[in-house]
């Protein structure tokens, strides 16, 4: 049974806050002589967010390509219930695919026996995306077409929805981009007709700016993200990059392992040739206390960033959306070796034919994705030693990922994976999968959660009993589900596994809620 909202007996929340208190049952681990004592530890802890969910504008960088002209056609089509026709029938907007929109918790059972579930959504107060007054998508696009074109040329919405949606797009066009060919595939730079230029620089900050190195870029778009905030009357921006996947940037001392050596670095003509576009962006974000998150495989959190984001206390997360053939990996890996089953070789093959695809024809940009898809299952592996043991070296499944560019398939991304595991009594076992699906489709919706959990982590804090309000890490690891390769906090562990990242997510917020941590013991169940 669903029901759309729930209250919790016995707990009231202020018209500012929800809060409320709630102990963390969890333990330490001490290694004496090979042999591990584990302690339980248990803290009273109190977490509240700010009931007041504000006006949001989601600027994506990469606004005119697949994923940005898909989210923004979804989004308004849900927002002014568009429906269209197709030859199956009429169609109504929804937003599956949107983990906030679309699934729920379960709040427990009732007498007679039956569970009840709500919206993940009615968790906290998340901003809404159905309502237009509450959140908005804008951004920046190397490319001027509006965003119509840009929807038609993706090719991805139905045709009769694109013509509905064409009063609504026509008029929104991206704004100038940074851009620099040597971080994207020789085969994109046909698209960049809408650049940054010293001309259009002056225009935003009113006065002739020094070209020298990177840093007038990162001052011309925070000028964009003030200007958009304002014009929108917005609350608060959350910057997302969903821009062509970039090159690993390299990590040099003296340039970029640190902050002072990456703000110095931006205002020297050689060493910012090294500062990636989707840095400058996450710079920019920083800046402006605004939260960013990286869509793409690329290395744009370099350490320097990261050290100038937490000492600023300015959220960031990422990388890559985590989306098809990887959400599938880190579901079907944690299933197997959870199960005691052994995944020895790992095959991943893909073709796509979108601009996604063109630019990763390129070796540096391919590598860039396959370094995220490949860790995926480095931490599930990890898990189980009595699988993997083998004296003196570290053993891992074979694994392969291959991704080529087929024109003709254009956004409906073919994945191919072949799982060989070793069972019982060194039998084997192979699982193939196929899976047909368009990209931006199942993009998009995690795009929106990204922003709107992104924009919820902000308001969320945490406290001891009559201490101060803390807010949660910078590094937004919490956002761990809709990522393929996610930036936690140092000294953190990487989790990968779709199932306990998502647990995670929820029970914080469960918390918040007041209801307890799904343990899924039951035992109301189970005893007699
Ligand atoms: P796309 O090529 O259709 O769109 C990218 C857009 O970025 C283009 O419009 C391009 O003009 C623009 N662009 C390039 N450089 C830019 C810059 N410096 N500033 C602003 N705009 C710039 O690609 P897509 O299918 O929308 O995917 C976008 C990104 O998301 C890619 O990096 C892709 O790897 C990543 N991603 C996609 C999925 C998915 O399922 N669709 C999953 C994981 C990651």
């Amino acid at each position: 049974m669903l029901v759309d909202t729930f209250s919790v007996a016995g707990k009231a929340d202020t018209t500012d806050y929800k809060t409320s208190k709630f102990v963390y049952n969890n333990t330490e681990v001490e290694m004496k002589d090979g042999h591990a004592v584990v302690t339980p530890t248990r803290k009273e802890l109190e977490i509240r967010i700010s009931q007041h969910a504000p006006k949001t504008g989601l600027m994506l960088v990469g606004f005119g390509g697949s994923n940005g002209s898909t989210l923004l056609g979804g989004l308004l089509a849900n927002q002014h219930n568009i429906s269209w026709e197709r030859k199956d029938g009429v169609c109504n907007p929804n937003f599956f695919g949107s983990m906030i929109e679309s699934s729920t918790v379960r709040l427990g059972t009732t007498h007679a026996g039956e569970d009840v579930y709500a919206p993940f959504r009615s968790l906290v107060p998340f901003v809404d995306p159905k309502n237009p007054d509450q959140f908005m998508l804008g951004g920046w696009d190397i490319n001027n077409d509006n965003m119509y074109a840009a929807m038609q040329k993706a090719a991805v919405l139905d045709v009769t929805l694109q013509h509905k949606l064409r009063p609504y797009m026509e008029n929104i066009t991206p704004m100038p981009s940074v851009f620099d060919i040597n971080f994207v595939a020789a085969n994109q730079e046909d698209r960049a007709n809408n650049v940054i230029t010293a001309e259009y620089a002056k225009e935003m900050l009113g006065e002739e700016v020094d070209t020298t190195g990177r840093r007038w870029y990162v001052e011309v778009i925070k000028a964009q993200m003030r200007k958009f905030k304002e014009e929108n009357n917005l609350e608060k921006i959350v910057v997302l990059w969903t821009a062509n996947t970039e090159c690993f940037a390299p990590i040099i001392e003296g340039v970029n392992t640190t902050e002072a050596e990456l703000l110095a670095s931006l205002k020297d003509a050689e060493k910012s040739k090294h500062i990636a576009p989707s840095s400058l962006f996450a710079i920019a974000a920083i800046e402006e206390k605004v939260t960013f998150i990286n869509g793409s495989p690329q290395n744009t959190l370099v350490p320097g960033v990261i050290e100038y984001a937490v000492r600023n206390r300015s959220m960031i997360g990422g990388d890559d959306f985590k989306s098809g053939q990887t959400k599938m990996k880190s579901v079907l890996t944690d299933f197997l070796v959870s199960s005691g089953i052994k995944p020895t070789c790992i095959a991943s093959y893909n073709h796509l034919g979108n601009n996604d695809g063109l630019n990763l024809s390129s070796p540096a940009q391919f590598r860039s994705k396959e370094i995220t898809k490949a860790n995926v299952v480095d931490d599930i592996v990890a898990s189980n030693d009595i699988l993997y043991k083998r004296p003196g070296e570290i053993e891992k499944p074979d694994h392969c990922i291959v991704i080529k560019y087929l024109k003709y398939v254009g956004d409906s991304k073919r994945a191919m994976d072949e799982y060989t595991s070793e069972i019982f009594m060194r039998g084997k076992n192979t699982i193939v999968l196929h899976n047909t699906c368009e990209d931006s489709l199942l993009a998009a919706p995690i795009i929106m959660d990204m922003a709107l959990c992104g924009e919820m982590l902000g308001r969320l804090q945490i406290r001891e009993p009559n201490g101060e309000w803390e807010n949660f890490h910078p590094v937004m690891n919490t956002i761990s589900f809709f990522c393929k390769a996610p930036r936690v906090p140092d000294q953190t562990p990487i989790i990968n596994a779709l199932p306990a990242q998502r647990a995670c997510l929820e029970n914080i917020l469960r918390c918040v809620a007041g209801l307890p941590i799904e343990t899924n013991m039951r035992l109301e169940n189970r005893v007699m």
